[in-house]
């Protein structure tokens, strides 16, 4: 019978003087080292790469979005077909997020709609209701759940921590969030604690309805949840929310059990990533593994592992290829520039992935320029792999115990365009 056993993780070395750790998240469909990045199959498919090219570039998991699911193809097909990874023909471990996240963001915030242009949203805090003109308000947050509008075709639609769950469950990845409400660090602090108690107390709900799904579901492999630590760039918040989650428990058929790890969600400014990760690595266990959800840049890669991170998604690797850039150890390049026109060399010399192997620059911006599908998938392939390199890179400094050298080393060549040899 599935039960929260199957899943767990154990802890390889620890960093001096850190809270960054390597580890290996054992899962039913096998093993991930740690730290990993997991890349972003957000319709169940990385975007125009094939899931066996996704496995030799060396990617261990693969994460996928509930609320894109939910609207298309729904729950119900993937359930059929034995869960997200056999539906897409994926045999590694999987993630969901809870759809927390899209149904906030795509509905109510982040540049979209909310007004980021205003007095209020100069400074840290502003109003908490400020819709920018012109824009339609697509998600309704209450103490039960969101009410929000499909950006595919306009339909209403609720979302609950039970709805959630029951979607994650039928979605079948090996690990899913709990369902929290997302807020943005234009919040006041007054709606941050408002909105930090609702997502409290939609976790203990998330976990209940986790814990009778499982017990009703027990043909099925296990399902780990993690619970979402949210709290914007307040250290108190951060906290509580850490302490919070820690303790709390449901009944699995008779037996107590918690999460089985911890999604660190939220915004995030760039320059206090690592601060906000290690006020949470303080307070978390450190038995558990624990996720950022969607970072970008390869500094935050390091910023993110040194505080004690231990997988991480992103969509920048296959989402600023398909637009033309990629990445290189002398930092993100655009490939449609006019000096690459006839250049013959790959994207970056000694990079071991199959468009490098076989393709110019000038071949791949050509593609680009005529608009070939064949583009993004060379792209994708490149910058997946460069990302996947560089956290396999890292973990095993930490392993060897210069992680250190590794970082100063890498972020030097990375940021320091004099030295850029392309
Ligand atoms: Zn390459």
């Amino acid at each position: 019978m599935a039960e929260p056993s199957d899943f767990s993780f154990t802890l390889g070395t620890r960093m001096d003087g850190a809270h960054g750790r390597t580890g290996t998240i054992h899962t039913p469909h096998g093993d991930i080292q740690t730290p990993a990045y997991i890349p972003v199959g957000t319709k169940a498919t990385v975007k125009a790469v094939l899931p066996e090219v996704v496995k030799d570039l060396g990617a261990q998991a693969v994460l996928s979005n509930a609320y894109h699911l939910y609207l298309q193809p729904g729950p119900e097909l993937l359930d059929l077909h034995g869960g997200l990874g056999k539906f897409m023909n994926w045999e590694g471990p999987t993630f969901t997020d809870s759809g927390g996240f899209q149904v906030m963001s795509l509905g109510s915030g982040f540049k979209k709609v909310i007004d980021m242009t205003g007095p209020e949203a100069q400074g840290k805090v502003g109003s908490d209701d400020a819709v920018a003109p012109g824009k339609e308000r697509l998600a309704n947050v209450d103490d039960d759940g969101v009410w929000f509008t499909s950006h595919i075709n306009g339909d209403r639609h609720r979302f609950t921590p039970e709805v959630s769950m029951n979607i994650q469950h039928q979605l079948g990845a090996d690990v899913m969030m709990a369902f929290d409400e997302l807020t943005t660090l234009h919040n006041s602090r007054g709606y941050q604690e408002e909105s930090l108690e609702r997502t409290r107390v939609w976790a203990q709900r998330s976990l209940d309805e986790h814990a009778r799904l499982t017990e009703q579901r027990s043909h099925r492999p296990y399902q780990a949840l993690y619970g979402v630590i949210q709290g914007a760039q307040y250290e108190d918040l951060r906290r509580k929310a850490c302490r919070d989650l820690r303790e709390m428990r449901a009944d699995f058929n008779g037996t107590e059990a918690g999460f089985d790890g911890y999604g660190l969600g939220g915004a995030f400014e760039k320059e206090n990533l690592g601060t906000i990760v290690g006020w949470c690595a303080e307070e978390l266990p450190e038995d558990k593994p624990r996720h950022l959800l969607g970072i970008s840049e390869p500094d935050d890669l390091f910023a993110a592992i040194e505080a004690g991170a231990d997988t991480f998604d992103a969509v920048s690797p296959t989402r600023v290829g398909r637009t033309g850039a990629f990445y290189t150890e002398y930092g993100r390049i655009n490939l449609p520039r006019a000096e690459f026109a006839a250049d013959l060399s790959p994207l970056q010399e000694g990079c071991d992935c199959y468009t490098c192997a076989n393709y110019s620059k000038a071949y791949v911006r050509h593609l680009i320029k005529a608009d070939e599908i064949l583009a993004g998938t060379l792209m994708s392939i490149h910058n997946l792999r460069f990302t996947i390199r560089l956290v396999d890179t890292i973990r095993q400094s930490i392993i060897d115990g210069d992680f250190c050298e590794f970082k100063e080393q890498m972020l030097g060549r990375y940021y320091d365009k004099q030295k850029r040899p392309v």
